[in-house]
């Protein structure tokens, strides 16, 4: 299988749960996959396909994504086609004599197919070795998706009793995953649950403030690369597309008001590479599938988490590093409390009321994003933080001296009566004269406007923070209002200064660059983009079915010289090699006698073990060269990168493998001890302490390296 998987699609290893979903569906199986988007789910029925004696059919409800399938499979010499009503009826007699006669291995059917006339018949006349039901869940009254003609499918499981099944699906409850057994009558011991958690994808949340800007600057450091950026209405989609463009950042707009054209049109530029940028409402990403989305921007608030997962999981299905960035104003949570107060029916409108809480939630919360996401959605995280979140590479936030404000905010919550959300209380304090301050005579509370000049949303964060901070309570009962607690007491009356998180803090920069962990040349990455953008234009396809960024981007590290290297890289292929090889080769040529360059040693490469969830790449060249038992000096030199950053490496290897041979690192004797000792007696891990205690006679990077020893 591995050799398939290298010979047809170019990659070395299989993903979680790949090869035993292949597994089992060689070994005659049904099978329910409920992966995240991007997880790879497609390979699951495609590399069986390609070793069963017969056809495999494959039903799916997106007929706009089956041509880009179907073109990705040619691209990697796969016979495949689909069965739709986008071709003429001679097409689609074509496509049925190919599948007769036994030359195709896949394919793609529209479920109006399944009951359509003489369907009957045509299936009579196939092999079929393999049944794969993709987007499952549309097959469920209970899902988000429900297709009346995914009912069909159960006949048709009928008319294939012997016919393995394989379900796949991004988004199943419980109640739609019975759903799906029952009526393809499947047992549930046939179930893989993948995780859902996307390792590759960043997820922040910033203020919402200045916002133009801001975004302009995290654009720019994207520059060229696919970004989404979802608004909340359709007057700002168009307003801050036309912004971008004005600077130079080429955008579209697209949402449900524009004609169809014009959105397949924007649709067609984005997936081609033409536009970068797509400022949309929900509207849109529904039947797109491009892997190299490298951010997802959220200017307002989103509806709900389900919402936000999924639209956040557009960005980097190539499993390459994204972002997906939220800017959160408390204020939003009013726009968007107008429209939900218009929804007549009362469960409605409260189920939408408690679904934007739980946004508001995510945004306030100061704990790992992703442990709250896969929370939400009842999956048990194995490690409390991600790296991967504004909150967890956050460095130690600032604390500065709070005590006035807090004071303003701790008397607000007494003077009201210890009986209102800190809505109403950072309302008084800003001096808002609504009607209930106003029936309440909280306007004549003598802290009414005593914070007038600080914004409502960091008030509240302010407000927050006491809470979490214990100066600030919730009162028992249904409702989130707050009291003083004996803390919050005793720091007003005693006038004890109150130490908080600077709140300018919540602006954190993005730690991540997004891209790639090699540290590839960026010029021969832009050169091999063209020449991908040509090829893919003469053959009429979007370029990622030619090479995904990743390929690129090890071509830019690696620059190979000969057909032999090309081959190893990610994503080649032998019929990508044969296509497309010398064309990419002669432009790496070129650009390396231009600039000097010398081809790269692939050997590292080898020793990758897990490319997609497991070690970023730079790690596992640290990784090899340890292994070799090369000193830290040298592994420095010739990774061109600093000792301290090489420590680092090592502290990380250590962790993910208590078994790494690190024997060699360990200092000499004496200076061992003497750092020991200092540890020791310092009765903590942190560097600063034993760094003086020592009289500043050892570095840092000396510290962490017998630090590292004492921890094994
Ligand atoms: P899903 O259907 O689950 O959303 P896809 O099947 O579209 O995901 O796969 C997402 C991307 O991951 C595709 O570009 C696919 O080629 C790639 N991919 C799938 N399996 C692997 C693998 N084992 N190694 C590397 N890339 C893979």
């Amino acid at each position: 299988m591995k050799n398939l998987l290298k010979k047809h699609f170019g990659y070395e290893t299989f993903r979680p749960l790949q090869e035993e979903i292949i597994e089992r569906i060689l070994s005659g199986g049904d099978t329910l996959v409920l992966m995240p988007t991007g997880g790879g789910k497609s390979l699951c029925f495609q590399l069986p396909a390609l070793t069963l004696p017969g056809i495999t059919l494959v039903v799916s409800p997106l007929i706009a994504l089956m041509k880009d399938q179907v073109d990705a499979l040619a691209a990697n010499g796969i016979a495949a086609a689909f069965l739709n009503s986008s071709l003429t009826v001679s097409e689609q007699e074509s496509v049925m004599a190919r599948a007769r006669s036994g030359d195709l291995k896949i394919l793609y059917l529209a479920p109006e197919r399944i009951g359509s006339i003489g369907f009957s018949e045509f299936l009579d006349a196939l092999d079929v070795s393999l049944l794969a039901i993709d987007e499952a869940h549309c097959i469920s009254e209970w899902g988000h998706d429900f297709r009346p003609e995914y009912r069909k499918l159960s006949d048709l499981r009928k008319k294939l009793p012997d016919t393995p099944v394989i379900a796949l699906t991004a988004t199943a409850t419980h109640q739609v995953r019975k759903d799906i057994l029952t009526q393809l009558e499947m047992d549930a011991s046939s179930t893989f649950v993948s995780s859902f958690n996307r390792e590759n994808l960043h997820y922040s949340v910033r203020p919402k403030r200045n916002t133009l800007p801001r975004l302009v600057e995290l654009l720019e450091e994207q520059k060229g690369e696919s970004v989404i950026i979802y608004c909340f209405s359709r007057k700002n989609t168009e307003e801050t597309a036309t912004a971008l463009s004005h600077v130079g950042l080429p955008a579209l707009p697209y949402h449900a008001g524009l004609t169809k054209v014009v959105r397949m049109e924007t649709q067609d530029k984005f997936i081609r590479d033409e536009v970068p940028i797509i400022v949309a409402t929900i509207a849109f990403g529904m039947g797109i599938d491009k892997p190299d989305v490298r951010l997802v921007v959220h200017m307002d608030l989103p509806k709900s988490i389900e919402g936000y997962y999924q639209e956040t999981g557009r960005a980097g299905r190539d499993g390459l590093p994204s972002e997906c960035v939220l800017y959160y104003s408390y204020a939003d949570k009013r726009k968007q409390d107008f429209f939900i107060n218009q929804i007549e029916n009362d469960d409605e409108r409260q189920l939408a009321n408690r679904k934007l809480d739980e946004v508001i939630d995510y945004c306030q919360n100061d704990a790992c994003r992703k442990v709250y996401l896969l929370n939400y959605f009842g999956e048990e995280p194995q490690k409390e933080t991600c790296e991967a979140c504004d909150n967890c590479s956050a460095p130690p936030t600032k604390q500065v001296d709070a005590t006035q404000l807090a004071q303003k905010i701790l008397s607000a919550v007494l003077r009201t009566g210890e009986r209102f959300g800190s809505a109403h209380v950072c309302d008084v304090l800003r001096g808002s004269n609504k009607q209930r301050i106003i029936e309440l005579g909280h306007n004549d509370l003598s802290v009414h406007g005593i914070a007038k000049d600080i914004p409502m949303d960091i008030l509240r964060l302010y407000t927050n923070e006491l809470r979490k901070r214990g100066f600030l309570e919730k009162n028992p009962g249904e409702y989130p209002t707050l009291r003083l607690s004996q803390r919050g007491k005793s720091a007003l009356v005693n006038n004890e200064p109150i130490f908080l998180s600077a709140i300018e803090s919540v602006e954190r920069p993005s730690q991540r660059k997004s891209g790639s962990d090699l540290d590839y040349d960026v010029k021969l990455f832009e050169k091999l983009r063209i020449l991908r953008k040509e090829i893919a234009d003469r053959q009429n396809v979007p370029p990622f079915i030619i090479f995904g960024d990743r390929t690129l981007q090890e071509m830019a590290y690696y620059f190979p010289r000969t057909e032999k290297v090309f081959s190893q890289l990610f994503g080649v292929g032998k019929r990508k090699q044969e296509a497309f090889g010398e064309e990419f080769l002669a432009c790496i040529s070129m650009y390396a006698s231009e600039h000097e360059t010398k081809e790269r040693s692939i050997a590292i490469k080898s020793m990758r073990q897990r490319p997609y969830l497991g070690l970023s790449t730079t790690l596992q060249e640290t990784k090899a060269l340890l292994t070799e038992k090369q000193s830290i000096e040298e592994i420095s030199r010739t990774r061109g990168l600093s000792e301290g950053t090489i420590i680092q490496h090592v502290e990380k290897l250590v962790l993910e493998d208590e078994g790494l041979s690190i024997d060699h690192l360990r200092p000499k004797e004496k200076t061992f001890e003497e750092i020991k000792e200092a540890f020791t007696l310092t009765q903590s891990a942190a560097l600063t302490p034993v760094f003086k205690k020592l009289n500043e006679r050892f570095s840092y990077d000396e510290l962490r390296l017998v630090r590292l020893f004492l921890e094994r």
